[in-house]
């Protein structure tokens, strides 16, 4: 695969106080407005915001920027179906609904984004809301992240008090508010239309769609949910231009992103790195490689803990994008990249990963809220080898029946990394029922499914 760019260098990060792998920090907190300005946040917002929508749209749409929080749909386009013609004769509020609930295992980048740089967020809630003709923004904070909403509300108040919310925001004659709402905990409200039930003050359960949230989303006003990291972006994207975020990475899978790396890695941390990144290069350079060397690499679970593994093998010339990672049966998702080494157990790791997913299901379409429970239990089982050989594949044929047949994602989020483990890794599975077996002095058929 063809890269286009060379490595991202200090200046083009957008993020200035992230990790900057291997220990190496960037030191320019505290996190206040005055420092935020001094690192060119809310520098010529008023411009951009006078600029109009289309402008902004047309902007974000060149950039190339996909959506951050996993399913990289393309922003610009995202963004433009809040003003279909005649939406000004649609009188009422519109709102912009930023997703902070990041609640995936492995993924720790909003996170990172709303404790560390919260005015990148906040001025590009302002931005996403002008594009929009929003009138206002709800970020939605994950429960268990107490510190960060307490920062972001800091920065929020900061940005009233400097001019920069409420009315005629930056002497632009366009009002604008922000709120956070704090959330519970619960996985699925990272579901776009589970958070919007959960900002309406009912249980985070998703809806079906149609109608879509810009139709009929908050509080049934069009509304737009969108990552922390697709908002925190854009700013940057806007002052310094589409053409110099579309510059990294390679067509289709284009700019630079947050990356988690966790695991069996020497140095774990959250970094900016363009596009498109060979992921041994993303390791070696940033995370101070895995544990052991590369030689001990097992697999990579490469965008977040719904995508299927990947032996180390394939990770050899793996690159970090949307596409070249659809291509080889897994996904980008939201570039966390958690590594085994060859010491740990991959096993185990799955077994805990479908326990999340049953734990978090909603319940409320049979498909995934049995789905789930029956998997996990397999899984169970599974991982002291007490199964037939022959419920491998009985699990692998309930996960093809349950993709596809459930009202949000969550079907598909767990049936992958099972998937995953037994394309890749169905030995391992063979032999501790073999081994169990032994020890056990049992023929298969006294296990019973
Ligand atoms: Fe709930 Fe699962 Fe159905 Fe999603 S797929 S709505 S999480 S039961």
């Amino acid at each position: 695969p063809n890269r286009v760019h060379g490595g991202l260098q200090d200046q083009d990060r957008i993020f200035q106080n992230l990790y900057l792998g291997n220990s190496k920090r960037c030191h320019t907190g505290p996190w206040d407005l005055k420092s935020a300005m001094k690192i060119g946040d809310w520098y010529k917002t008023k411009e951009i915001i006078l600029k109009g929508d289309k402008w902004i749209i047309d902007e974000m749409k060149k950039s190339g920027l996909r959506g951050r929080g996993g399913a990289g749909f393309p922003s610009g386009l995202k963004w433009s179906f809040m003003n279909p013609p005649g939406w000004e004769k649609n009188v009422g509020p519109r709102y912009v609904v930023v997703n902070g609930d990041e609640g995936e295992p492995g993924t720790c980048k909003d996170r990172e984004i709303m404790r560390k740089e919260p005015h990148k967020l906040v001025e590009g809630c302002l931005l996403a809301g002008r594009a929009m003709n929003a009138t206002a923004a709800y970020i939605y904070v994950r429960g268990e992240f107490y510190h960060e909403a307490e920062t972001l509300q800091r920065a929020i108040d900061e940005a009233y008090k400097a001019g920069f919310l409420g009315k005629n925001v930056c002497g632009s004659g366009y009002d604008f508010d922000v709120f956070i709402h704090r959330g519970e905990g619960a996985y699925i409200c990272g579901e776009e239309t589970a958070l919007i039930e959960s900002l309406e003050g009912k249980q985070g359960k998703p809806r079906l769609k149609p109608p879509f949230p810009a139709g009929v989303g908050l509080f049934g006003r069009p509304s737009t949910v969108t990552n922390v990291e697709t908002v925190a972006v854009s700013p940057t994207i806007l002052r310094r231009g589409s053409s110099w975020f579309a510059s990294f990475g390679r067509e289709r899978n284009q700019g630079t992103k947050l990356y988690c790396i966790s695991g069996n890695v020497n140095e774990p941390c959250t970094v900016e790195e363009e596009m498109s990144i060979p992921l041994k290069d993303l390791i070696e350079k940033h995370a101070g490689g895995v544990k052991g060397g590369w030689d001990n690499l097992q697999a990579v679970i490469p965008g977040g803990s719904s995508t299927p593994i990947l032996t180390a093998k394939e990770c050899e010339d793996q690159i970090m994008d949307y596409d070249s990672l659809r291509d080889a049966g897994s996904g980008f998702g939201t570039a966390a990249v958690s590594v085994f080494d060859k010491q740990a157990d991959v096993v185990h790791g799955i077994q805990r990963l479908l326990a999340f997913y049953k734990h978090e299901s909603c319940g409320q379409c049979t498909p995934c809220r049995e789905g789930s429970t029956y998997l996990s239990k397999m899984m169970d089982r599974l991982a002291v080898g007490q199964a037939n050989e022959k419920e491998i594949d009985q699990a692998l044929e309930l996960t093809y029946k349950v993709c596809g047949h459930s009202i949000c994602a969550m079907g598909e989020a767990f049936s992958w990394p099972y998937q995953g483990l037994v394309k890749k890794f169905r030995p391992l599975l063979v032999q501790r029922i073999q081994n169990y077996k032994k020890e056990h002095n049992l023929a298969d058929r006294e296990l019973k499914n």
